[in-house]
């Protein structure tokens, strides 16, 4: 194409194209910016390698196989299909096979450019069949909006990747192909297409394709395929590993009226991104126990939801934002603009209520497992929380359940009616110090409210003091003076009782001058290892599971030849040991230095574990809706037909040892890794 009429009209259209996305990713950014700052900045080269191995590599989707692979297919595609459609955009600035300088190596992106349009396209046949024909219940929506935009999209990517092959067919004919350029499918086409009318249909096809192209890069600020933009600045913006903590609030801070999230403007900057970027690809309700049982929660939907509030909400608090600068730069009051009748009743609307079930976020359980699953790095639970927190510190809308636990842990310390006095009555001729009385020792046990007083997880606590007596270890228990650790009444959304209780659990182990904490509670392990440092409390805590086997690995623990009754072990992941802390391979490796002793994984286990049901509060609260999540995980569990639940955790201890009651099955026990291993020692 020589530069004409043809190119004059393209950079018309180029620069309107390009004005108009300008102007939509000024106004989507002004939606973030009425969210609360956040650094999330730092730490850039951890940042680099997180984007490059979850975005760039797609190691997230690759974990599923047939459908990562063909959303990976699709994503690499578009990558070096980036050389392709940059040369149609430069070919209308009349700038001919710019990329030929490559050489060889574009001579192998054109090959690959070929190969990728035909599997893009059969991954656009097969993205169609498994929505409308095999009906993928992950994939389904009621939303005629949302059916038009998923079709819509495809057909556009569909447009873009045949008319490359047919313009490349067509340029292979008229012998206008780039000399570096290598079209192996394009050859076979171009067998059908004749020299004379070859060049008309290269500019046909190549009109085709710059306008899909145009027309896809100005439709997706209005898609839910926004996410094609922000997606991969998502992954590099998110949390550098595992959620596993939740940001405190300063409620010394001067001025603070709103705790928690009450709309939009209260989230971080980085949840309404997260909102921009949602492929609705529905793994995260796939994986999640409270859909999974038949509740109404939705972690697909809240994040959903938060973006139809922002793009209703925030743009009449932009204009107010802009006013109130632009009045303050001019040194004058702001006015406040008459909102049109539209505008008033989407101010009247609450974004808890009106667009988000407070039910789903009381559904709940923490267990992270759709962050883990989703693809582009959403945190769910951090804006759950959020507005839990809302919910319970500025409205007190909680239920009675909820309101006892909160009224047990400001008097008792602990979310039961027992006197702190009673905390260390378990150990009872244990022979277990006590701190107050013995303020010297190495290690200090933090036994936690489930192992202080409840009957079951008590047993766990002698029978983890036994062994650590056994190896030699000098501990400590706090006993009255350890409070809960804060983490249930947190993410349960009291955010000032927690702090309380943080607060002041730090300032008793910094009496005692506690440097290294055990605990056999991921919760415990899991708060006081990740959050307590907010709050000024570093300590190093090792959960048990980890320090049983550095006991076994030193020898300190000596494991009897064989094990005694018990051969195969369902062994269950607990989410805040496994998903928050990455810790899959020790609680097994303890269990497998027993000799004999067989573990049989459910069929969702390890980072794909799924959770018992009692995080985020939910112990404390009714499970009203659809079937029980512990019913659901036992279940599973016993379906390995092993003799022994495995557990490392008092809260699934608790769950799984109800629904092993529920199902009526007597043979079956549910022990602690503990438990199992003192039975084994010599
Ligand atoms: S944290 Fe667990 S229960 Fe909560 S929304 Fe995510 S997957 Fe569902
Ligand atoms: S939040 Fe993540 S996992 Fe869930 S639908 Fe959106 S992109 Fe998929």
């Amino acid at each position: 194409m020589e530069f004409g009429i043809q190119n004059a009209i393209f950079i018309l259209i180029f620069l309107f194209s390009v004005a108009f996305v300008t102007r939509n990713v000024i106004r989507l950014t002004s939606f973030i910016l009425i969210a609360k700052p956040e650094n999330r900045s730092d730490r850039i080269g951890k940042r680099i390698w997180q984007t490059f191995m979850i975005a760039f590599g797609q190691s997230k989707l690759l974990r599923f196989k047939a459908a990562g692979a063909i959303h990976a297919s699709i994503f690499w595609g578009y990558l070096i299909l980036l050389f392709s459609a940059s040369q149609s955009v430069l070919e209308g600035f009349g700038i001919k096979h710019f990329w030929n300088f490559l050489g060889p190596v574009y001579s192998l992106i054109t090959i690959l450019t070929d190969v990728l349009c035909l599997l893009i396209f059969a991954a656009i046949v097969t993205s169609l069949l498994r929505r409308f024909v095999l009906k993928i219940k992950r994939l389904q929506t009621n939303s005629g909006g949302e059916i038009f935009d998923a079709v819509f999209i495809l057909a556009l990517i569909a447009v873009v990747v045949s008319t490359i092959l047919l313009q490349n067919a067509a340029a292979v004919s008229a012998g206008i192909a780039g000399s570096s350029a290598v079209h192996p499918v394009g050859n076979i086409i171009a067998a059908y297409i004749s020299p004379e009318t070859a060049p008309m249909l290269h500019d046909i096809f190549w009109w085709m394709h710059i306008i899909a192209i145009l027309l896809f890069m100005n439709y997706l600020p209005y898609s839910k395929h926004l996410h094609v933009y922000t997606s991969i600045p998502n992954v590099f913006f998110s949390t550098i590993g595992p959620v596993n903590s939740l940001d405190p609030i300063n409620f010394e801070e001067e001025g603070a009226e709103i705790f928690g999230v009450v709309d939009i403007e209260d989230f971080s900057w980085k949840t309404i991104h997260d909102s921009y970027s949602c492929t609705h690809c529905g793994r995260c309700d796939s994986v999640c126990p409270a859909f999974e049982t038949g509740k109404i929660l939705s972690p697909q939907d809240i994040i959903i939801q938060i973006r139809e509030r922002t793009f209703d909400r925030a743009p009449i608090l932009v204009r107010q934002k802009k006013e109130n600068q632009q009045a303050a730069k001019e040194n004058r009051q702001p006015k406040q603009f008459q909102l049109s009748e539209e505008e008033q009743k989407t101010m009247d609307k609450k974004l808890i209520g009106d667009y988000i079930s407070p039910e789903a976020l009381w559904q709940c359980t923490t267990c992270g497992a759709c962050m883990q699953e989703c693809p582009v790095n959403i945190e769910h639970v951090p804006a759950i929380v959020g507005m839990r927190r809302s919910l319970v510190m500025m409205e007190a809308a909680i239920s009675p359940e909820l309101q006892t636990a909160f009224g047990n842990f400001e008097t008792n310390a602990t979310p039961w009616a027992f006197s702190p006095s009673e905390r260390a009555d378990w150990a009872d001729g244990a022979g277990v110090k006590i701190a107050a009385q013995n303020p010297d020792f190495d290690v200090l046990f933090w036994v936690g409210c489930f192992g202080s007083f409840d009957d079951r997880s008590m047993k766990v606590s002698v029978a983890f003091s036994k062994l650590m007596q056994k190896a030699g270890v000098d501990f400590a228990i706090l006993g009255a003076e350890e409070q809960c650790n804060g983490d249930s009444a947190r993410r349960a959304g009291n955010e000032f009782l927690a702090d309380t209780l943080i607060k002041s659990n730090i300032d008793t182990m910094n009496r005692y001058n506690v440097k290294k904490i055990v605990t056999t509670c991921p919760h415990c392990f899991n708060t006081i290892l990740n959050e307590y440092p907010d709050f000024g409390g570093k300590f190093e805590v090792i959960h048990h599971s980890r320090f049983l086997m550095d006991l076994i690995n030193s020898g300190k623990l000596k494991i009897k030849n064989g094990s005694e009754g018990i051969v195969n072990v369902a062994y269950h992941d607990s989410c805040y040991i496994g998903r928050y802390n990455e810790m899959y391979d020790e609680p097994r490796d303890t269990i497998k230095s027993i000799p004999g002793l067989n573990i049989l994984e459910p069929e969702r286990t390890g980072d794909r574990g799924f959770c018992c049901g009692a995080g985020g509060g939910q112990m404390f609260m009714e499970e009203t809706e659809g079937k029980r999540v512990n019913i659901e995980r036992t279940e599973e569990l016993l379906a390995t037909g092993a003799e022994t639940i495995a557990s490392n955790c008092p809260f699934c201890m608790t769950m799984l040892t109800d629904g092993v009651k529920d199902k009526e099955v007597e043979n079956v026990q549910v022990k602690d890794i503990a438990e199992i291993l003192l039975e084994n020692i010599g």
